[in-house]
């Protein structure tokens, strides 16, 4: 299948191309320098798209900086800017792809205790930045083909980016611990796990016995608590778990955007599980495991 993922640049693109590829997938892949200011698509966008069989949108800026106004307003417009683009490429180009894949997260659900699961037939939320974002960004995904499908991502859990890359130095250091109070639920995925599972879901796509559509959760189905997410990563890395990072510190820190940290949803993958697929990394001790092998 020929393949062209927006967005592809980053952490998960870089490691989705690759999957892919060695799938036997063409695959290219294209960072912020293919949209253009504005909402209209550019020669270079309608040029990435054009004749393709499947567009992989995971365009936006990265959400794990400290937010002020200008930079909310940025991780909005790189979300809903570039999705208005893509559908201007996609109803100008001569071959449009047929298919859609959209990112989005978990953040768009209401705020649930760690036995409180929620999956994709659950009420989602608008209160909050997080959610506000995940509805304008869904809204705008969803009219981007006749046939798109989101997925919530989950935390992405990988050696070489997102949010693990960013907590390891300070666990290595053994200045791990709980982070405003610990007692939120995290939502996780292991990469590898994201890349089977959006490859499963290109062979499924269409097929007589299991049609992906509509809306999947790409978590893992063991939420954990930060609290025994940061005890597990710990215990990998042989260091212990004792300074607790408090809210107000996380606030000094990252501003508003504490949130993306404290925000707790356990969010459960029924569809995808449905549908049959299996993960290599439901437990997070296992992910840490094989993610800190050579930490
Ligand atoms: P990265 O920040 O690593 O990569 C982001 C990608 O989007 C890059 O290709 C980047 O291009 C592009 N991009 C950034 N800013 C803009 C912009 N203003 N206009 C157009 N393109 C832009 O993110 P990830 O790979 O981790 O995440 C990919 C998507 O998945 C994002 O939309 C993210 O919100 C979502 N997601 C990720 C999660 C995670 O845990 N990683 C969890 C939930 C959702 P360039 O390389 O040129 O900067």
């Amino acid at each position: 299948m020929k393949i062209v993922i927006l967005g592809g640049t980053g952490f998960i693109g870089r490691h989705l191309q690759q999957f892919l590829m060695q799938h036997g997938h063409q695959v290219k892949a294209y960072g912020r320098k293919v949209f253009t200011d504005g909402e209209q698509a550019g020669a270079a966008l309608i040029d990435a798209v054009n004749d393709q069989d499947l567009v992989i949108m995971l365009a936006g800026e990265n959400i794990g900086k400290r937010w002020n106004k200008a930079y909310k307003q940025a991780l909005l417009d790189s979300r809903i800017n570039t999705a208005k683009q893509l559908k201007d490429a996609l109803s100008l180009c001569a071959k449009p792809p047929a298919q859609v894949f959209a990112a989005s997260a978990v953040g768009i659900y209401p705020q649930t205790a760690c036995d409180d699961l929620l999956d994709e037939y659950s009420a989602t939320s608008d209160s909050g930045f997080l959610a506000q974002l995940g509805q304008a960004w869904e809204a705008q995904s969803k009219n981007l083909a006749d046939k798109v499908v989101i997925f919530r991502f989950g935390v992405v859990l990988g050696k070489d980016g997102g949010a693990l890359a960013k907590m390891l130095p300070a666990f290595k250091l053994g200045l791990g611990g709980p982070v405003a109070g610990g007692q939120q639920c995290f939502s996780w995925i292991h990469i590898d796990d994201l890349c089977r599972a959006l490859l499963f879901a290109i062979e499924k796509t269409g097929s007589a016995e299991c049609d992906i559509h509509g809306i999947y959760n790409l978590t893992s189905p063991k939420p954990v608590s930060n609290q025994v997410f940061g005890q597990a990563l710990a215990k990998q890395l042989k260091r212990p778990f004792w300074l607790p990072l408090p809210l107000w510190q996380l606030k000094i820190m990252f501003g508003e955007g504490a949130q993306v940290l404290t925000h707790s949803a356990a969010v459960y993958p029924t569809k995808l599980l449905q549908a049959g697929f299996t993960f290599d990394y439901a437990d997070i001790n296992d992910a840490l495991a094989n993610l800190c092998a050579d930490k």
